[in-house]
């Protein structure tokens, strides 16, 4: 089956370009790409109930995909749990807490769905390089999407990536390099040597396909909650992708009668202290974010300092009725170990951020009683083995059997 894309439109001027050529960024101002396909056609073509029998995986929801079914490059990506979270949810005071584990997806992290769209389209327009800055986890999905594409990959990401993440991405056989600074020092590098070698540009939102992956994270939320949606989506937001991805899918889910047309949701972006130009920008009422001057925290993949869609987020979060909030590192440490002990959810830093945002905006009162709330661990927790904690293992003398009576959760 090919797709039912007919354009791309440019996020800020509204022009169209064709989708069947190899396309970066808007031509006249630099805005991001989307693209558009015929939802009256796929309206016609898919009712929602037909889903029962098709495969449990992102590939599911094609009729709004950008690739033909023929070509997937894919990895086996399941549809990632929706777990109910009680305990932890009692930790936050929120009743109806669901984190949505995205853990479980090929290379650990939720970027398996955005290489897994915008690998199969660059390798349907002909691509054989491909180059891409990331803050880690990124790199490792383009890296492995790559390599089962047959790909050249060439990944640039900041030397304060965490270890376990940089020889992922070298394990794959990409050519992985890294700067000092951010993921915005290595999107200099990228720009250049894409320029200068005539490489394919796989940054966030240079290419307009990685996005149309992420949105399948949003018609599989609304698709187990029975094509429902939650009050509050908790995410946490580095170049914004996810959170744009989602709000599209929902755009896109009404029109096609997915979802009811008044479905929403209200949804929160979560960034940390050390790094939060949405979240100020979001505070002061501007429209797009300032460059965080050096942007500090351990959850390396929401360490963006500036987000080429910045301005779409901020449109997002303001269209919805949500609301953007920052968190300390300690915060988010704190979060991964309640996880970890109340639900034995090996939660990322960004997962445990969102849970800390939410914490935090349930004691302001803007997350109300009852309300039901949506936390998305982007990522395994195994990624960042140098930042698990939780007690030590105590060494056995011969013989010793030091045990005492404990409370569990
Ligand atoms: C990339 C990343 C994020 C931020 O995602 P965006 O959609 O780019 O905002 C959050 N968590 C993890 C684990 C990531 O790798
Ligand atoms: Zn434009």
């Amino acid at each position: 089956m090919t797709s039912f894309a007919t354009h791309l439109e440019c996020s800020r001027c509204q022009e169209d370009f064709p989708v069947d050529q190899i396309a970066q960024v808007c031509k006249n101002d630099g805005g991001p790409l989307f693209v558009r396909y015929d939802l009256v056609r796929a309206k016609a073509a898919f009712p929602k109930h037909g889903f029962s029998w098709r495969e449990q995986t992102l590939w599911q929801y094609r009729e709004l995909l950008p690739t033909s079914d023929d070509n997937r490059v894919s990895l086996g990506e399941p549809m990632t749990p929706l777990n109910e979270a009680p305990r932890l949810g009692a930790a936050l005071g929120i009743a109806n807490l669901k984190v949505k584990d995205e853990g479980l997806l090929p290379t650990g992290t939720f970027k398996a769905r955005g290489a897994a769209i915008g690998v199969t389209r660059a390798k349907e327009l002909g691509v054989r390089t491909l180059a891409l800055p990331t803050a880690g986890n990124a790199g490792a999905a383009w890296a492995a999407y790559g390599a089962r594409a047959h790909l050249r990959v060439i990944v640039v990401m900041p030397d304060t990536t965490p270890d376990v993440i940089v020889r992922e991405t070298s394990a794959y056989g990409a050519e992985v390099y890294v700067v000092p600074g951010s993921i915005a020092q290595a999107g200099q590098v990228v720009r250049g040597a894409c320029s200068r070698y005539g490489w394919y540009d796989a940054s966030t939102l240079r290419e307009p396909y990685r996005i149309e992956g992420k949105k399948t994270m949003g018609f599989e939320l609304a698709h187990q909650l029975e094509w429902r949606l939650p009050d509050v989506i908790v995410y946490p937001t580095g170049g914004g992708v996810g959170l744009i991805g989602m709000w599209k899918a929902f755009q896109e889910a009404r029109a096609i009668g997915w979802l009811d047309a008044n479905a929403k949701t209200r949804f929160v972006a979560v960034q940390s202290t050390g790094c939060a130009p949405i979240v100020k920008a979001f505070t002061d009422g501007r429209g797009e974010s300032e460059s965080w001057p050096d942007p500090q925290t351990f959850a390396a993949g929401i360490r963006v300092p500036k987000a080429l869609g910045d301005f779409i987020v901020l449109r997002a979060l303001r269209e919805s009725e949500g609301t953007a909030v920052a968190v300390t590192d300690e915060e988010i440490a704190a979060q991964m170990r309640t996880a970890g002990e109340t639900e034995g959810m090996l939660v990322c830093p960004e997962g445990a951020a969102g849970l800390a945002g939410a914490t935090k905006l349930r004691r302001a009162g803007w997350i109300r009683d009852g309300e039901q709330v949506v936390v998305f661990n982007t990522g395994t927790g195994l990624k960042y083995a140098e930042s698990l904690q939780g007690e030590r293992p105590r060494r056995l003398d011969e013989g010793a059997l030091p045990f005492e009576e404990r409370q569990v959760y």
